[in-house]
């Protein structure tokens, strides 16, 4: 029995208090901590219920962009028009992840910090470096499908796995955090690490932190040629072996001008590599330039033996998302049938 004490803060004032007390965690929707605490994974002494904060618009920016309430739901920012329109890598990233009832739920917050879905990280009765510092990583030369080709340490090979931080990577998106000694802002890039020594800190927003918007710079230039290709092991309701997000900005000439491309499904974080995406620029598409490409992403991937496959499979992946991007952006609204408030929704059919 652990006694659990649940707060209702209702400013944010309130809630940096609150956030405080020993063992205190925001919950808002819950769809991964009640997980892991049901598994006992994380076993929080005071439950900070964020639900009641005034976090949750999505509004333009004065420079066009888009913020990003973090407490605004996964599906109310996929089918927000703004998002559809303009961020439609964002939409289909979003709508490529779990299900309509919990992307009703899950909050645009809790899809930055959720934890991997390692399965030896929610088995409390074997070893885990990331839930018991130092005392080892059963995924290496165990069962590893899941894991990471990239970025791993002799510590921890698990994987981020959302799908949206991957469209936000490329997008390059900024984070607001607050806490009782202010606030600052987190390049996206910067928000989740590398496992290292360390893999038990997953980002580096702090525990007294809270997420208040996630900030979209403006990206109509790429809005028609963006595409979020996922390969998992069943259609839906799957994390992702492997993911790509792309995003491309093509003159009138057919040239690219700019190329962003972001990993999924192989490493501690979003996976994005500068260099890669410099050998697109200013050449016409072209599938020997998209083959350098993927082979300079995939630099340094290293398989665990279970995952061996990925390497094969993300290289044709970056491939096809390239040529599915440079064939247009497809519409995310023939999905609309899960839109919360819809007929269908209202139904509880979502
Ligand atoms: Fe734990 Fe990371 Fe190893 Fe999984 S890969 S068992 S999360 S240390």
């Amino acid at each position: 029995m652990n006694p659990l004490s649940f707060v209702v803060p209702l400013d944010v004032a309130a809630a940096l208090a609150q956030i405080r007390a020993e063992g205190a965690r925001f919950i808002a929707g819950g769809t991964n901590l009640v997980d892991l605490m049901k598994e006992r994974v994380m076993l929080p002494r005071r439950l900070v219920d964020i639900n009641h904060l005034a976090l949750d618009t999505i509004e333009v920016e004065a420079d066009g962009g888009l913020s990003l309430g973090a407490l605004a739901r996964n599906a109310a920012t996929a089918y927000h028009p703004l998002v559809l329109e303009r961020y439609p890598l964002l939409s289909a990233a979003i709508l490529a992840g779990a299900s309509p009832q919990i992307r009703n739920m899950a909050t645009n917050g809790g899809n930055l910090l959720q934890r991997t879905r390692c399965h030896y990280f929610y088995d409390v009765g074997v070893p885990c470096n990331k839930r018991e510092p130092g005392s080892g990583c059963p995924a290496i030369g165990g069962l590893s499908r899941q894991h990471a080709i990239l970025g791993a340490s002799v510590a921890c090979i698990a994987t981020h796995p959302s799908d949206m931080c991957v469209a936000l990577a490329a997008l390059e998106a900024v984070v607001h955090v607050a806490s009782q000694s202010g606030e600052r802002s987190i390049a996206f890039a910067d928000l989740h690490r590398l496992p290292g020594d360390q893999p038990h800190v997953d980002t580096s927003v702090a525990p007294d932190e809270l997420i208040t918007r996630i900030v979209l710079p403006p990206a109509d230039r790429f809005a028609g040629h963006s595409v979020y290709l996922k390969l998992r092991e069943r259609a839906s309701y799957a994390f992702a072996l492997v993911s790509v997000a792309v995003m491309l900005d093509i003159g009138d000439d057919g040239v690219i001008r700019e190329a962003r491309l972001a990993l999924g499904g192989v490493a501690h974080k979003p996976w994005r590599v500068p260099e890669a995406e410099a050998l697109l620029q200013g050449a016409a598409p072209d599938a020997g330039r998209f083959a350098a490409c993927a082979a300079r992403l995939l630099a340094g991937a290293q398989g665990q033996g279970g995952n061996d496959f990925k390497i094969v499979m993300a290289s044709r992946a970056i491939v096809r998302a390239l040529a599915m991007a440079v064939a247009g952006t497809r519409s995310n609204t023939a999905q609309a049938g899960n839109v919360p408030g819809s007929a269908l929704a209202a139904r509880g059919a979502a």
